[in-house]
């Protein structure tokens, strides 16, 4: 069979291999719209878009046909030697004309991996360049998820991540995870959980020494940590300290960038300024991998400098702004101006989000927060006294397979089951998902 070939030859990432070895996995075979089919022809929705990506589902043709004519006319052409193609250009026009906040330049990568541990060269070229060579240090979250370069895995606070990889790197500190559901103090509110947030950053800002800190990176709704959106006030807070101490702030909008949490941009719904901004899945709907890191102009302006001193740039890769990929992403940002992706998800995130509020009275579930269309349910052994479940019980996994055996793909960060549908999703489809998941929920209880 597929799967003992697979169990054969092949190494899948993110997984338990033993596990993996001696059960195999799920082959998908076909994708429609927000449904994906296994090698079995079983139907599911696919609640998280995939890696909370496939922002336009799984069957857009003018897609296809983008990647098509685009691999006839000129199927590559790399940006090295000061030499490029038109579709680099125009999607870097593109974007300097969406981003959040002014923004001066675009360099493209692969993937959001690439995307942020270029930014992290960036910085500390940028802090060479104006002389600052001692600021260096990079702060992340506990937690936070920026890619697996070894790099933007030290920026991540991922523990499975680190453990047996000599991850982080020295330099690259973390501050709090902001889950306020879990980790606020008896009669904390959410303004002064985030005053805590923030003053533990500027105690490690401190204690690092300010003129070694270059730079934060956040991402505005953390994705991998648990679909977790920030408490009220928080970014505020955090931004504060960050200009306190001149630490450049990058955002990463690998997920929340393209519409996902109800905006353009996660920096719009939560207003942040940021001085460096890491965008890709939704970039291109992830029909091709491909992704953006855009920079301010005062960033921009050393680099330049540094050619005085260096000659060339020095970085790049042969695929970084692949013409297939970028021809995809103009595709991808042409139907989102057609079919008024924000507008919908703002039109259909009240259905997603209160249909979810309603499993808080589920005996499993302790909260739900969500925003746009992502969202996190925490379950819990006691919601209202937060009392979480022992983790060997393993019952995230456990509600995983149940809602996989209803049709139904989420996933469970520890106790914590994240969705991020198909920016597409309709009304009747998330009634549809959301149907599946508390048959899930009722079987695991
Ligand atoms: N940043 C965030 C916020 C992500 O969620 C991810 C991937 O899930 C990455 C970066 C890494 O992107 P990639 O897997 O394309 O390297």
């Amino acid at each position: 069979s597929a799967m003992a070939r697979d169990i054969a030859f092949h190494i899948h990432q993110q997984t338990d291999l033993k596990a993996h070895k001696e059960q195999g996995g799920t082959l998908f075979t076909k994708g429609d719209g927000i449904h994906v089919f296994d090698e079995n022809g079983k139907e599911y929705i696919e609640g998280m878009a995939g890696l909370w990506c496939a922002s336009l589902g799984f069957s857009e043709k003018r897609l296809a046909e983008a990647a098509y004519k685009q691999l006839l006319q000129l199927p590559y052409y790399h940006t090295f030697f000061g030499n490029g193609h038109t579709l680099a250009t125009d999607l870097a026009e593109k974007l300097i004309s969406m981003a959040p906040v002014k923004m001066s330049k675009v360099l493209f990568q692969c993937s959001g991996s690439e995307c942020n541990d270029a930014a992290v060269k960036l910085i500390w070229y940028y802090h060479n360049a104006i002389g600052k060579p001692e600021k260096k240090k990079i702060i992340g979250r506990e937690r936070g998820y920026h890619g697996n370069t070894i790099a933007s895995v030290s920026i991540s606070g991922q523990p499975h991540m680190r453990a047996g990889f000599d991850i982080p790197l020295p330099g690259f500190v973390h501050t709090d995870n902001p889950n306020y559901y879990r980790g606020h103090e008896e009669g904390e509110t959410e303004e002064q959980f985030s005053d805590r947030m923030a003053a533990n950053l500027e105690k490690l800002i401190l204690a690092e020494g300010p003129e070694t800190v270059a730079a934060f990176f956040g991402e505005p709704v953390q994705g991998g940590g648990g679909a977790l959106t920030p408490p009220r006030t928080y970014w505020a807070k955090i931004q504060a300290v960050l200009k306190k101490y001149d630490v450049l702030f990058v955002a990463d909008e690998v997920i929340c960038g393209f519409g996902r949490t109800g905006n353009m941009w996660g920096s719009q719904t939560y207003d942040l300024q940021p001085d460096m901004l890491s965008c890709a899945k939704a970039l291109t709907a992830s029909y091709q991998p491909l992704s953006a890191l855009m920079i301010s102009e005062k960033i921009y302006e050393a680099m330049v400098k540094q050619s005085e001193t260096h000659g060339s740039f020095g970085h790049g890769f042969t695929y970084g702004a692949h013409p297939v990929a970028c021809a995809v992403a103009l595709e991808t940002q042409k139907i989102y101006e057609e079919r008024d992706i924000v507008g919908h998800v703002k039109a259909v995130s009240p259905a997603f989000l209160g249909g979810l509020e309603k499993f808080s009275q589920h005996p499993l579930v302790g909260d739900v927060r969500g925003v746009g269309l992502i969202a996190g349910v925490e379950l819990m052994a006691d919601g209202a006294k937060r009392v979480p479940f022992p983790a060997a019980r393993k019952v995230g996994n456990l509600v995983m397979a149940k809602a996989a055996d209803h049709g139904l793909i989420v996933r469970a960060i520890g106790d914590r089951i994240a969705f991020t549908p198909p920016l597409i999703i309709t009304e009747a489809e998330i009634a549809e998902m959301l149907s599946r998941f508390g048959k899930a929920l009722d079987d695991a209880y």
